[in-house]
């Protein structure tokens, strides 16, 4: 713990934690330590951990890298990360993301953008660690931490570990508890972990998964002992190519690298198959429908009475209005005005029911490919390596929101998907790949991980 709070101390340049707590990191490994001492070691004993500001921690500030929560101090504990203090583990602090994880570079965060460890060869350009959960990826990968919890909507927590080298899985919708996790779109968050390596994943999400009757989504399913699933291997397994994945304008070394994961796979004994997501074009639009529709919805409790910031005003709709106007970000402001839209009385069922159609039948494509006999999905992770600090930050958001068009298709269709190193592009910046499951089987996709890792 004290090495760690030591390299954070002298990382900070990289913004990637928002607030570093030492000492309640130093009480909780003094603790640890007496628990080892008296023979009682629990299973992440002494484990230093960096937690994404969007889980909500007693007594330590909550931000959600908004400015609206910038004083929020919860008197409750989330699910997740009371699951891995229970196990032992000790916090080391809040780590950044974008604005309450709407983002994929990690640049919509009002405590400033994060930087990424890696750097292009022969070049300081500064390059994004991805997003939303940019902090937690880039403490990973940067040694600031063991492991972190991540949460993922739309691929924020397969894209920024595909942009740092690390591993990051969102497990099933409904694996671990949304208890005490600031919302974003209900019905698509996810919590899981980052970390180096797949067998570290997998001992960290069977410490933050399991049943939680205060969240009515997730399952009563007993959690199955992940790490003994990693050392699986992939003999017999079919593994699935979906060729709508292959998108114009995909680098060739992305094709290159996706072809060796497949190749790799075959060698160690896998049956590789190409398959068909005939809906696969429509993700990504259908995404940013639902997803800001429900953040519009999840975002009206910031009103000035309930949670951090206050703006007066002349009445109490002004109050609302300055205190909203004051505490949300360009990109948040965006969502809830596209999510308000979709969701209004006139365009509901042109845009809002049609998006929810259109999940359906993306769901259906998955259930086919899994009822033929496939195993697991193989894809890249992401369309391009990291891109620089301010290179796509541009006028037009949908140049950011295509980033996401291999990641959103896993949280419509509500299935564990994983992102594991693969190698690295020509300018030297890592690639990763993902891996689709079918639900509540993660214990594949670990297995099919560690052959690519
Ligand atoms: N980049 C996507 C978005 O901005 C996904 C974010 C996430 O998974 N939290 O909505």
């Amino acid at each position: 713990t004290q090495a760690h709070l030591d390299a954070m101390a002298k990382a900070r340049v990289l913004n990637a934690y928002i607030r570093e707590t030492p000492d309640r990191a130093l009480a909780m490994a003094e603790a640890s330590d007496r628990k080892i001492a008296s023979g009682e070691g629990r299973p992440l004993e002494g484990i230093p951990l960096g937690i994404k500001d969007l889980f909500c921690t007693h007594g330590v500030t909550t931000t959600a890298g908004s400015k609206i929560l910038e004083t929020f101090e919860p008197h409750y504990e989330s699910a997740v990360s009371a699951n891995l203090w229970r196990d032992g583990a000790v916090m080391l602090g809040k780590l950044n993301l974008d604005e309450f994880a709407m983002g994929s570079s990690n640049e919509t965060s009002a405590y400033g953008n994060v930087v990424s460890p890696w750097r292009r060869k022969g070049s300081d350009t500064q390059i994004v660690p991805g997003g939303s959960s940019g902090g937690s990826a880039a403490a990973v990968a940067a040694r600031l931490c063991l492991g972190a919890t991540a949460t993922d909507t739309g691929g924020s927590i397969r894209q920024p570990a595909a942009f740092t080298g690390t591993v990051g899985i969102k497990p099933t919708y409904g694996r671990c508890s949304r208890w005490g996790t600031v919302a974003f779109a209900s019905s698509l968050d996810q919590a899981g972990p980052i970390a180096r390596t797949v067998r570290d994943c997998a001992i960290l999400l069977g410490s933050m998964a399991g049943p939680d009757p205060r969240d009515t989504t997730c399952t009563d399913l007993a959690v199955p002992d992940f790490e003994a699933a990693v050392s699986r291997g992939v003999k017999g397994l079919t593994i699935g190519i979906p060729k709508e994945y292959r998108v114009d304008g995909m680098p060739a070394e992305i094709q290159k690298l996706w072809d060796e994961g497949a190749a790799w796979l075959k060698a160690a004994g896998a049956t590789i198959r190409e398959i068909s997501l005939p809906h696969t074009a429509y993700a990504l639009p259908a995404y940013y429908i639902v997803a800001p529709a429900e953040a519009s919805s999840n975002l009206a409790r910031y009103d000035g009475v309930r949670y951090g910031l206050r703006v007066p005003g002349k009445d109490i709709a002004g109050m609302y209005e300055n205190t909203r106007a004051a505490g949300f970000g360009r990109e948040v402001k965006r969502r809830i005005m596209i999510g308000t839209y979709v969701l209004s009385a006139g365009y509901y069922d042109a845009y809002y029911v049609r998006a929810q159609k259109i999940r359906t039948l993306i769901k259906r494509d998955f259930e086919a490919a899994y009822a033929a006999g496939v195993d697991a999905i193989l894809t890249p992770a992401t369309p391009s390596a990291a891109f620089g600090i301010g290179e796509k930050a541009s006028a037009d958001p949908v140049e950011m929101y295509l980033n996401d068009v291999f990641t959103v298709t896993v949280n419509m269709a509500g299935l564990p998907g994983i992102a594991v190193p693969a190698g690295l592009d020509g300018q030297g910046l890592p690639l990763g790949l993902q891996l689709i499951g079918r639900p509540f089987d993660e214990e594949t996709l670990f297995a099919v991980a560690q052959v690519i890792e």
